[in-house]
């Protein structure tokens, strides 16, 4: 049983300077109400977090999202530090309109943006926190045959800012071959629509044959089908984070099942590094190039 959270191969990832003072990440959730983002969130990360200290009925604890909520955990596993930030917003349908949330999503990416390049000119160069969104998992909903037009313009409004990770929801709501179906309708119509989702790095051609081949499984997931669940259920005697229906269990981190873990190992111990490279070298390199021409002007 897992008491961890799996981020101690972030220095693997990266160069000695940055194990010192440790990683910051931000993720954020972004998607129509009712999909399971905030529960998603929890299974991921939470859950675990509070696993030997709280109630195990952790259902209980998730309200309807209604206004834009931030966590943050510092959190410290064989000598990494992790200072890890996670932004939920509240879908459309809650209390806001589909204009509002996607002003509201990029609204907080910018002023991240905004407070690093303020922070980068100033006299504390060397110690800024980095409050920049590194990730975005994008909910979209199992029903339906493709994907929908509000979706396809609020993507447009987030895909140049921060790096789009596409989430099917509530995925136990479908047959395998639903997701297989659902799955390659939505990338033709992110293609058809040029929305540009968070391009996973080609493998390195010295990695053993395992890794490569995780990482062809990874990309083939794409978009991540996945299944969320805050209860724990006592199956013949194992302890499993899973839904529990008239006819059996889903398993949230059985592969079969869904795509839960695929997702959680990208986010957290292989890809981690490479949300914040990104982040860096393109999302925020656009925002400083659009911020230094209107200086000069
Ligand atoms: P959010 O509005 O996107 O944050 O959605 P919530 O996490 O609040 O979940 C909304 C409802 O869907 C709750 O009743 C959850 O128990 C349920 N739910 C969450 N994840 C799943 C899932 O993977 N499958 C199913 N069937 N229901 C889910
Ligand atoms: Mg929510």
């Amino acid at each position: 049983e897992r008491d961890y959270i799996g981020f101690a191969t972030l220095p693997e990832q990266v160069h000695r300077k940055s194990v010192k003072r440790g990683f910051d990440f931000t993720l954020m959730v972004v998607g129509e109400s009712g999909l399971g983002k905030s529960t998603l969130i929890n299974s991921l990360f939470l859950g675990d977090l509070y696993k030997n200290r709280f109630i195990p009925n952790v259902e209980d604890r998730i309200e309807k999202t209604t206004r834009i909520e931030k966590k943050t955990m510092d959190i410290e596993e064989k000598g990494v530090r992790l200072r890890l930030t996670v932004v939920d917003t509240p879908g459309f349908g809650d209390a806001i309109n589909c204009e509002d949330s996607w002003r509201v999503c990029t609204a907080y990416i910018d002023e991240q943006f905004r407070q690093y390049f303020t922070d980068e000119s100033g006299l504390n160069r060397r110690n800024i926190q980095d409050n920049r969104v590194h990730c975005c998992l994008y909910f979209v909903p199992p029903y339906g045959h493709s994907i929908r037009q509000m979706d396809i313009d609020l993507m447009r409004r987030l895909h140049r800012k921060v790096n789009i990770v596409l989430v099917i929801g509530k995925a136990d709501c479908l047959t395998q071959t639903e997701i297989k179906k659902l799955k390659a309708r939505i990338l033709q119509d992110l293609e058809d629509n040029h929305i540009q989702l968070y391009q996973f790095p080609d493998c390195d051609s010295d990695e053993d044959e395992e890794f490569k081949q995780q990482d062809r499984e990874l990309k083939a997931s794409i978009p991540f089908a996945v299944v969320g669940s805050n209860v724990i259920l006592d199956i013949a005697g194992k302890k499993v984070r899973g839904r529990q229906y008239p006819w059996g269990v889903v398993d949230v981190e059985n592969p079969l099942h869904s795509d839960f873990i695929k997702l959680r190992t990208m986010l957290i111990s292989t890809h981690m590094q490479d949300l914040k490279d990104t982040t860096q070298d393109v999302h925020y390199e656009n925002f400083r190039a659009q911020c230094i021409s209107q200086i000069s002007q």
